[in-house]
């Protein structure tokens, strides 16, 4: 895998990009990077589940908006929001181009929202399965790949879980209304990606 090139096409795109050989690793450079009793949003992820990330700024004094943690619908609601104005955000994404272009679906938009406007600094953090060749590699892999394992996991049902790619659905079931690409940022020192040498996520 050529990181190299990945973190300099980032780059070039005012986006930081750091290497991180393991998930250990991401941590401490996630803890190093977010001063202590700063706000932090977190965007739902099966990366950053793996990671435990939420607990672990939690225990040492961040103030975490963390949907997945919350106790009913009116609370998930409520976290979602507060996470769009926070001083930190934490997020994986759907795929990632060698060229740097950064893919999302999202269900109610509340994560890709946060990730373009809002918070002051955006960690995103992806696993090496999440790197393809180009664009249109990406968008396939985040519509035919992510959305439907995604689906699965947050216990939506719609065609794709039965065929194994995207039908372009209209079923109350769909777990894709938002299709968005990152392109770059305007302001360099905004976000940063975190390129973790694991399959992370889907
Ligand atoms: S539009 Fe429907 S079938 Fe296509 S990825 Fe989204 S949920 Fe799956």
């Amino acid at each position: 895998m050529k990181y190299d090139v990945l973190i300099k096409n980032l780059n070039s795109r005012n986006i930081n990009a750091y290497y991180c050989k393991d998930t250990k690793e991401t941590n401490k450079k996630i803890l190093d990077m977010i001063p202590n009793k700063t706000t932090v949003g977190i965007g739902n992820s099966k990366t950053l589940k793996t990671m435990n990330i939420s607990k672990k700024l939690l225990d040492r004094g961040n103030i975490v908006y963390d949907k997945t943690l919350a106790k009913d619908k009116d609370e998930i609601i409520q976290l979602k929001k507060k996470s769009l104005l926070t001083d930190w955000y934490i997020t994986g994404t759907n795929a990632v181009s060698m060229q740097g272009h950064l893919v999302n679906i999202d269900h109610s938009g509340n994560r890709v929202a946060a990730m373009i406007y809002g918070p002051d600094k955006v960690i995103v953090v992806i696993g090496k399965n999440k790197i393809v060749e180009s664009l249109e590699a990406a968008k396939d892999r985040a519509r035919n790949h992510a959305a439907s394992l995604n689906a699965k996991r947050a216990g939506y049902n719609p065609p794709c879980l039965k065929v194994g790619k995207c039908v372009d659905c209209k079923s109350k079931e769909r777990v894709c209304f938002n299709h968005v690409v990152i392109e770059g940022q305007y302001d360099h020192e905004r976000m940063t990606v975190l390129i973790v040498d694991e399959e992370l996520g889907f």
